[in-house]
């Protein structure tokens, strides 16, 4: 078990952690953002025959003068032509045999004859070509693409079932009514839809109380590739996945070099991979976006590493990176940024009136005009 870690020693720990990776078949219609399990080859030729790109005239780039003796649209199979005639076609129609070129419609028959505007068979794309690669991101343009390299349905790989699991004797659901002491839940909703962004299916759990006994029990009860509880993984008296964890778990890594979000913890419970992240929201929150997601998702990443000028001073971490809460926008064709809220790691307010967060390294602080970097989140 290491403990203090840096973020990407955080996630190379977890990476060490592999997660089930099952193949399912899809259609087309349920493939998109899907990640592609196997290469994927055309089973035709792009296109499958040589085809007029514009409206007008199949002709023989030789003749001089030229009589219309038919019509073809895209959908029939080829005409044929011989000397001195021409066949009005239209785009996508396949080539009459003969010709060898096409004049456009607002030429008029007798104008110039073009040698390159016929598509021709096998141009794009090659049968047995490998266009589409294991891992990818099926983007609408690669739906397109599968689609059009004849592949109706495709394998991708089985969406990672990722049980949500706050705790916390203080919890009620937003909606009931709070008693003293009692505050509303809030993480596991914003985890469950951070795990939809990526891709993941969410398996919200109902909060479990402040004992050792609830936890293992609900812990032993789950069926999922990844438990994400939040909150109980600090020093104090009631922390009880970090206790848990220790006693009867395997403990990979405790406390990351990160603020806010200094205290999750990654590990093992009877095999499952399982991050406990800190109960604040705003740790819960980013701990999430710098090391669960690029975990569980790789391919998704929720925000763009960026530098951006400072329009307000930004205080530091000493030993730790500073994710401080940042509003980025253009000015004059640079990325500045600003602060609004209150930086607390309590205040998830933070993370809506903010499009963005610092990543000051260890013990940097940034005056008003400096360049420092950032994650620009979307
Ligand atoms: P903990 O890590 O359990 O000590 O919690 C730290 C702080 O986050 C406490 O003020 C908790 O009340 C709060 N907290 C913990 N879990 C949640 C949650 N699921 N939703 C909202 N606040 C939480
Ligand atoms: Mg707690």
């Amino acid at each position: 078990m290491e403990t203090f870690v840096t973020i990407e020693r955080a996630l190379t720990i977890a990476q060490h952690t592999p997660l089930q990776s099952s193949t399912e078949w899809v259609t087309l219609n349920q493939a998109h953002n899907r990640i592609l399990a196997e290469d994927l080859t055309s089973k035709v030729n792009d296109p499958p025959f040589d085809n007029s790109a514009m409206d007008g005239w199949a002709v023989r780039s030789t003749d001089e003068i030229r009589v219309e003796v038919g019509v073809t649209a895209a959908g029939t199979p080829p005409l044929e032509i011989k000397l001195g005639e021409a066949i009005r076609i239209m785009t996508g129609a396949p080539m009459p045999e003969g010709a060898d070129a096409i004049v456009m419609i607002e030429d008029g028959l007798q104008g110039k004859a073009h040698t390159n505007f016929i598509r021709r068979c096998g141009e794009n794309l090659r049968q047995g070509d490998t266009a589409l690669f294991t891992n990818q991101v099926m983007t609408p343009a690669a739906i397109s693409l599968a689609a059009t390299m004849g592949h109706a349905t495709i394998p991708v790989c089985k969406k990672l079932r990722v049980a949500v699991i706050s705790t916390g004797d203080e919890l009620i659901p937003p909606g009931d009514e709070l008693n003293e002491g009692q505050i509303y839940e809030s993480n596991s909703y914003g985890i469950c839809a951070l795990l939809e962004k990526i891709g993941c299916i969410p398996l919200q759990h109902e909060v479990v109380n402040d004992t050792m006994e609830g936890l293992r029990n609900t812990l032993d009860s789950l069926d999922c590739d990844a438990i994400l509880t939040s909150g109980g993984v600090s020093m104090g008296e009631f922390d009880y996945v970090r206790k848990l964890m220790e006693e009867e778990g395997d403990l990979h890594f405790w406390k990351v070099a990160m603020r806010p979000g200094g205290p999750p913890l990654f590990g093992t419970w009877k095999g499952t991979p399982l991050f406990g992240l800190p109960g604040n929201p705003v740790s819960s929150h980013l701990v999430f976006l710098m090391i669960v997601a690029p975990w569980l998702a790789p391919k998704f990443p929720l925000g763009k590493e960026v530098n951006v000028r400072m329009k307000d001073p930004v205080k530091g971490a000493p030993g730790k990176v500073c994710l401080r809460r940042i509003q980025i926008s253009t000015e004059n064709g640079e990325l500045v940024a600003t602060t609004h809220t209150h930086q607390g790691s309590g205040n998830i307010h933070s993370m809506v009136a903010h499009n963005g967060v610092t990543v000051l390294p260890p013990d940097t602080s940034a005056n008003t005009g400096d360049m420092i970097p950032a994650l620009w989140l979307h």
